[in-house]
């Protein structure tokens, strides 16, 4: 059973890595990224509240994302382990999932940082084509990564939770590095 946040830039690999890697070690995949683009589809109230944030390529307000994902964790078995793709994006986010790890005794055992240059992201976002892929707003993922989620490295580089994998590498070859951090 393993238990992993993924951590990297809009593009990096983060959903793609995330998806292989819960097929290879049997564990639940959660991104919030597809929760929110399932939830704007089907209009629900969070769809609709957050739909203007995403196209904009701002953060969803953490007072929506904690809900979300405290609900989506209670959810899974206790002994299944889970991979977090796009939570947590926020120090608030991530002393929130401490505080949520710590009273439903499910300790965290990794945090993969897929590292990627600025360039080679751009790149991948305007080939990838989602609607929230346009110049303007995958600049502003871009920004909004750099100041209010990047500070997470150091957050869990300090209790040596990271793993930092070269995410421009070919997909097979990161998912290769990946394979050892769940068993
Ligand atoms: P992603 O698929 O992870 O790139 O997420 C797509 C969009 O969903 C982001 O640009 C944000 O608008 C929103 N989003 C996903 N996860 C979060 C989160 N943890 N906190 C705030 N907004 C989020």
């Amino acid at each position: 059973m393993t238990r992993l946040i993924f951590l990297g830039p809009p593009g990096a690999g983060k959903g793609t890595q995330a998806q292989l890697l819960s097929q290879l070690c049997e564990i639940p995949h959660i991104s919030t990224g597809d929760i929110l683009r399932t939830a704007v589809a089907d209009q629900t109230e969070l769809g609709k509240k957050a739909q203007s944030y995403m196209d904009a390529g701002e953060l969803v307000p953490d007072a929506l994302m904690l809900d979300l994902v405290r609900d989506r964790l209670k959810s899974i078995a206790d002994r299944s382990g889970w991979i977090l793709d796009g939570f947590p994006r926020t120090v608030v986010q991530a002393e929130f999932l401490d505080e949520l790890l710590h009273d439903i005794h499910q300790p965290l055992d990794s945090v993969v940082n897929l590292d990627v240059p600025d360039m080679v992201l751009i790149e991948r976002l305007l080939a990838r084509g989602r609607s929230d892929d346009n110049e303007t707003t995958i600049r502003n993922r871009l920004k909004v990564y750099r100041d209010q989620t990047s500070p997470l490295v150091d957050y869990y580089q300090s209790r040596d939770q990271l793993v930092a994998v070269d995410g421009s590498l070919p997909i097979a070859e990161v998912t290769e590095i990946l394979k050892s951090v769940c068993n």
